[in-house]
């Protein structure tokens, strides 16, 4: 399995002269290999092969006046420029011809200076490398400053170097994990929980634990708002709006790193110490809300499985999502006696048919892991038999549990 390591670049005035001059020319070859594609369809031409293109535009065009500066960069870059925008090409056509997943794509576009995100990537071949003072050494660029926030667990294979909108460098590194070293790191449980994403909580698990943003998010949230107010109070096109946008694109950069922490720390948590982790999932869980129910918490949970997803596939833990809309908030986790439907403030209930308490998003919990067939008796066996194996993309259309497993 593939990981990415974010961290935080450094770059001082003359390395971020380079980058800057680097970021151009991958965009200047990214548009040109879109437009030569874009010219050879309007003539009714074949397009160009990917070893046409690097010749074309990258070998020969730096011989020519116009061109002659994209010698100032790594040659690597302006390659893997090129892949780029053969990759989106490949997506695009089979996003149109339905053998590619998710939304449909639209033609790749020109980029531009004024996008918000710019980014570089170098592959092993470009050599690079971190010095034994611990910077990133980038090819006519220079040795680069780096905040390591967590250890390299082993040799990256690429490195791109991207600037965000806030106008910060880092530094992303893909890594292939060690399953050995993953399976002594998180060796097998028995426990088995239930997740449900709350409203009034951002999680509740079936053993009882509630759990919410953390003081640093909601610090990082209330900054982002009271920036963004002072924003909307400044005159347009004044330099006063230009800085308060910058700080806004800061406060929420800040708020995105301090969420995606938080889900990190918390999602690892609860793959540690479960082997089967049963979450609802969040298609349906937005069907059975009505508009003045939307959580704050809306965005966030999609980042959150997602990180439980890759997570229990990495560690070898099930995952399972339950597509069907249970009234996991009405029905009796002991009993299995349905109440009814309760308005939201009523935080707890009794159950009339066996006298249980219950705690109302606990109980759902509780419904959400028997629902995945994860219960156990007290005898020790699985309550409900074996959830059917499905796949992922179905989820919410048919009605049974998917499960997320490493194969
Ligand atoms: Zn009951």
């Amino acid at each position: 399995m593939q990981l990415r390591y974010r961290f935080r670049l450094y770059p001082n005035a003359v390395q971020q002269a380079a980058l800057a001059r680097a970021f151009g020319c991958a965009r200047v070859v990214f548009n040109d290999a879109v437009r030569a594609r874009e010219d050879a369809r309007a003539a009714g031409q074949p397009f160009p092969t990917a070893a046409d293109l690097s010749k074309k535009l990258v070998t020969q065009a730096k011989i020519t006046p116009e061109r002659s500066w994209l010698g100032e960069v790594s040659a690597v870059v302006l390659q893997q420029s090129l892949r780029d925008a053969e990759r989106a090409y490949r997506n695009f056509f089979a996003s149109l011809g339905g053998t590619r997943r998710g939304p449909r794509l639209g033609a790749p576009r020109f980029k531009s200076r004024k996008d918000h995100r710019q980014s570089i990537r170098f592959t092993a071949n470009a050599r690079w490398n971190i010095t034994g003072s611990g910077r990133l050494n980038l090819p006519k660029i220079g040795a680069v400053k780096v905040r390591w926030s967590r250890a390299l667990p082993a040799t990256p294979s690429s490195v791109t170097v991207v600037k965000d909108a806030a106008g910060r460098f880092f530094a992303s590194f893909v890594i292939d994990t060690d399953p050995a070293a993953d399976a002594a790191r998180m060796p097998e449980t028995e426990t088995t929980i239930g997740i449900d994403l709350g409203l009034t909580h951002f999680a509740v698990l079936s053993d009882g634990t509630k759990i919410d943003s953390p003081r640093f998010l909601r610090r990082a949230e209330k900054k982002l708002k009271k920036a963004q107010r002072e924003l909307s109070r400044k005159q347009k096109g004044s330099k006063n709006r230009a800085e308060a946008r910058l700080k806004v694109a800061r406060a929420h950069a800040k708020v995105a790193d301090a969420r995606r922490e938080f889900h990190h720390q918390l999602s690892t948590k609860l793959i540690s110490e479960n082997q089967g982790i049963a979450v609802e999932d969040l298609a349906v869980k937005a069907l059975a809300r009505t508009r003045l129910a939307k959580s704050v918490h809306d965005a966030g949970w999609a980042q959150f499985i997602n990180m439980l997803i890759y997570k229990a596939e990495r560690y070898g833990r099930t995952l399972i999502t339950i597509g069907r809309f249970e009234p996991t908030s009405q029905v009796c986790s002991i009993c299995g006696t349905k109440d009814g439907p309760k308005p939201l403030n009523v935080r707890g209930w009794t159950c009339a048919a066996c006298d249980t308490r219950h705690d109302r998003d606990t109980n759902a919990a509780l419904n959400i892991r028997q629902a995945a067939g994860l219960a156990v008796s007290a005898c020790g066996a699985p309550v409900s038999p074996e959830p059917v194996l499905a796949q992922r993309e179905e989820t919410g259309s048919h009605g049974l549990p998917t499960r997320h497993r490493a194969a």
